[in-house]
């Protein structure tokens, strides 16, 4: 027999309770994390997303409360009445915040049943994530889940209150747009007004937060929600949360300091500290050294290594001279033996047109000077784990070797990233052995423990971020056999490079920039063009055609001829921010109802299909192949 809540009003949360408590009459309310049934005492240990306190039900005290508790299960909801007390010495618990007291109930009322639920909020998370996604309001209950959700949270209020004191208005665009290029596919949503067409769901707020500029309002934000129809990964949401920003007359330099000012602010609500200004490399100084365009700084970077070998050495070893030879080290990894270098081996893209040596001691037989000098140039110790990395002559990859002075060659950039990938791969493997992630996880763990005290950790050794800057403006899609835009078509070329547009598209550099932190991307942006004329030349560029660019983007191009001041802004991955601070393996742990790796929220059993009357109200049928 389940009780009301009638009048009964809860004084204090579970896990607000301390030795200071004691006499205080108190009434609490939450769900059973544990029952232990001794006889004439029953002990609740009753939950809510504070913590927990232990509730005593004494027969001869409460007869009536006694015998509910001993139908009560774990995760009913209950309500408790009574008084604080403090524990016998020895039956304190140190390791709850809670642990020196106990409520003496006076009533108790039974809220609620449940059903069980095939896993228990009580216990670690399970690991089947289908089944914590299915039954998501139980997993949420879980003190890890609720913690991070709070930090989400105290994440995103202090990024608000930070831009707001910059200056930055806060401005909602609208879901139900048109197409913004983002380099996703779209999510269409049928106009039932308008048979036949359709609206898109934002890839960004992108075209909306350039046109607030046009408009005036001089600094725009948002925690805004994009939609991008791509396959999903770890890092990878359908619908994700941007920091989004937008401010007129800015220098990079300019955009750079709000986005350092405003992470710092997230972080320090996180409790830790992320030193400012961030570091900053050029595009093709971030490939030569990590082999990465989001690198990851707690690893030591490549090097190159191509001075350790003569020409004759390189020819015997049939390494292409013209390409980078670098070497990659992974620290403490020890002695691999054979097999298991072997199992390293798929994690080597070999796609890339470059090959590597992992065999330190026949490379010492056949070339005892070369593999020497290679450990030194990285600063090996012994126990270090060096690859080397280089062009193969016998496995050429169609790339363009276009050598544009100071500048990598597509060739180049395969070999590098081919490094790269390799050296995270190899980096997530052996994190054990080099230890180089555990000072994050310490960090996070450390600030999760302040527990609202006011000083924060030193996140500078945890946290790496780095600017990318400089990147090319054209990416060639040999599929395509086109230029492509590497970022949106709005991103402004360096004013010097202007003039090659048309003529050498591949030396164009982009006014953009990109924020890396610990090897994720967490935002980019871009000076934006504000001359009509320039935009059109990107498009032509692009190979967009007037007509497409007017049926696509034309109301933003009118408005671009309507005074629009030089502008500029960036993005970060609100999510991702949060994830990090978190220490957390996957994107889903911080956002409350994620989609699944096959697109699908298993909780609300979405995407379904819709009824005959709703289609044809939307001028649609569905043509399924069987
Ligand atoms: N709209 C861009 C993005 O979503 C960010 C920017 O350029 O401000 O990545």
């Amino acid at each position: 027999m389940l009780d009301f809540l009638g009048n009964l009003e809860r004084t204090h949360y579970c896990g607000e309770l301390r030795a200071a408590h004691a006499g205080q009459q108190v009434v609490l309310m939450g769900w059973v994390n544990r029952r232990r049934d001794h006889g004439s005492l029953i002990f609740l240990d009753l939950r809510d997303r504070t913590g927990i306190s232990q509730i005593v039900l004494d027969k001869d005290l409460i007869p009536e409360g006694h015998a509910k508790g001993e139908q009560i299960r774990p995760e009913y909801v209950v309500a408790a009445v009574g008084k604080v007390r403090l524990r016998a010495a020895d039956a304190i618990n140190p390791k709850m915040p809670t642990g020196e007291v106990e409520i003496e109930a006076t009533e108790l009322r039974v809220l609620n049943d449940t059903r069980l639920a095939p896993f228990s909020p009580s216990e670690e998370a399970i690991q089947n994530e289908e089944v914590r996604l299915k039954y998501r309001y139980v997993d949420l209950r879980r003190p890890e889940m609720q913690r991070n959700f709070r930090l989400r949270h105290e994440i995103t209020l202090a990024i608000r209150d930070n831009l707001s004191k910059q200056g930055f208005l806060e401005i909602e665009t609208p879901i139900l747009t048109k197409s913004t290029p983002e380099g996703a596919r779209d999510f269409l949503v049928p106009s039932r007004v308008h048979p036949g067409e359709f609206y898109a769901l934002p890839q960004s707020p992108q075209i909306f937060k350039q046109i607030l500029m046009i408009s005036g309002f001089d600094k725009y934000f948002q925690i805004a929600r994009c939609f991008r129809d791509e396959d999903l990964r770890a890092d990878r949401q359908l619908e994700f949360t941007q920091v989004d920003i937008e401010m007129s007359f800015p220098h990079q330099e300019t955009v750079f300091a709000v986005a350092e000012e405003f992470l710092a602010a997230g972080f320090a609500a996180a409790g830790v500290t992320l030193p400012t200004p961030f570091p900053r490399i050029s595009y093709d100084e971030s490939i030569r050294q990590y082999g990465s365009d989001k690198p990851d700084l707690r690893l030591p970077s490549l090097v190159d290594v191509r001075p350790a070998f003569t020409d004759a050495a390189l020819a015997t070893l049939q390494i292409d001279p013209a390409l980078p030879v670098v070497a990659l080290r992974i620290p403490k990894v020890g002695e691999l033996s054979r097999k298991e270098r072997e199992d390293n081996h798929p994690l080597f893209e070999l796609g890339k047109g470059a090959k590597f040596i992992d065999d330190f001691k026949r490379l010492s037989k056949g070339f005892p000077e070369a593999a020497s000098k290679v450990r030194e140039l990285v600063s090996a110790d012994e126990a270090d784990f060096v690859i080397i990395v280089a062009g193969d002559p016998a496995n050429p990859i169609k790339a363009s070797d276009t050598k544009i002075p100071g500048r990598l060659s597509e060739r180049e950039i395969n070999v590098y990233s081919a490094a790269g990938n390799f050296r995270t791969e190899l980096a997530k493997k052996y994190a054990d052995r080099h230890g180089a992630f555990r000072t994050t996880e310490e960090t996070v763990q450390e600030a999760a423990a302040l527990n609202g005290e006011k000083h924060l950790v030193d996140g500078s050794a945890a946290f790496r971020p780095i600017w990318i800057t400089d990147f090319p403006m054209f990416e060639y899609d040999a599929s395509l056999g086109k230029w492509m835009p590497a970022h949106h078509p709005f991103t402004a070329p360096h004013e010097a490079d202007m003039a090659n547009l048309l003529t050498d598209p591949a030396s164009v550099r982009a006014n953009c920039y990109d924020l890396a932190m610990n090897g994720l991307e967490l935002g980019s942006g871009s000076i934006r063009i504000h001359r009509k004329d320039v935009q059109q030349q990107i498009f032509k560029s692009l190979g967009i055609s007037d007509e497409e660019a007017h049926a696509r983007f034309g109301f933003f191009l009118d408005a671009l001829e309507y005074g629009t001041p030089p502008h500029g802004g960036i993005a970060l991955g609100l999510d991702r921010i949060v994830m990090l601070l978190a220490g957390a393996p996957s994107l889903r742990e911080v956002i409350a109802f994620p989609k699944t790796a096959k697109a699908v929220d298993l909780m609300a059993e979405a995407p379904t299909t819709v009824t005959d009357e709703q289609l044809k109200e939307l001028h649609i049928r569905v043509a399924l192949k069987s």
